[in-house]
């Protein structure tokens, strides 16, 4: 029987291929079985050997959730094969993205793996809408949440509502209006700037700033869906002088924009 091979969890980064690590790319170079999500860059995948095993692992908006049991079986049973096995993730792998389950899955079955930390999209969406998370004076915290708990169960924002100058809230397109009322329950008030970063990174990147009482509607009238973050905080009206992403086709915004240095 070969050697067990090994599980590279390797975070792809939130969309521009730039993002991906040289680790990421050098274990990409060298991989038998390639195993990724849906927001995941094709040119990332064109860095594999053109006889490597590609296996899609996604889902489709409003297909049904791809069994996560599978996913870790494949991992297993390639690995099992003496394969390289990496399983490419959007942003990264311990972010929201179940790599935690997938680590468990090969810890428990005795396989090797490594994880490769990705940019996440928490950080580089505002990053590229020109909204740093933290800034000294204004935000000396940031929470990173989900809109949407496991088996998309709501989940509760208000802890993290309280704890937190800066709240970055994935996932919470198609859930935006029940999320800004749940924060404004907690406490933040409805005047507090926000925005939301749909493509990030990518030349389909659009931004629209609003405050965190309007934005749902604003959100829904531009026809901002999946995959988009939200940031509330003070921060975000750093953004005003600080977009410099120039790859996104349009901008959207609905307070004005000072676009001095
Ligand atoms: N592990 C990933 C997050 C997975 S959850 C990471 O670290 O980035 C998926 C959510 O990430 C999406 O619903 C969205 O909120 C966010 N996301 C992923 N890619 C994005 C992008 N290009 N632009 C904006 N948000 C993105």
């Amino acid at each position: 029987m070969s050697e067990t091979g090994v599980v590279y969890l390797v975070g792809a980064g939130p969309g521009d291929p730039g993002l991906l690590t040289l680790r990421g790319a050098e274990l990409l170079r060298q991989a038998d079985v390639v195993v990724y999500d849906r927001l995941v860059s094709g040119e990332l995948l064109d860095l594999a050997p053109s006889w490597a095993e590609l296996v899609y692992a996604g889902k489709a908006p409003a297909q049904a959730a791809i069994d996560q049991e599978a996913i870790n079986a494949l991992l297993v049973d390639r690995a099992r094969q003496g394969k390289s096995v990496v399983r490419l993730k959007g942003g990264d792998p311990f972010v929201f993205g179940r790599g935690g389950e997938e680590a468990l899955a090969c810890a428990l079955a005795g396989i090797p793996f490594e994880v490769v930390p990705g940019v996440t999209s928490a950080v580089a969406a505002p990053a590229f809408a020109g909204i740093p998370v933290t800034h000294r004076g204004i935000a000396s915290s940031v929470a990173v949440v989900t809109a949407s708990g496991a088996g998309g169960a709501s989940v509760d924002l208000e802890s993290a509502a309280r704890s937190a100058d800066t709240l970055v809230v994935l996932m919470a397109a198609g859930r935006l209006d029940n999320v800004c009322r749940s924060l404004v329950r907690s406490g933040r008030p409805k005047t507090e700037p926000a925005a939301l970063i749909q493509w990030a990174t990518t030349n389909k990147q659009r931004t629209l700033t609003a405050t965190l009482g309007d934005i749902a509607r604003l959100a829904d009238q531009a026809r901002i869906t999946a995959p988009a973050t939200l940031v509330v905080g003070k921060v975000v009206e750093l953004s005003h002088s600080l977009a410099w992403f120039r790859g996104g086709a349009r901008r959207t915004t609905a307070v004005p924009v000072v676009t001095s240095a």
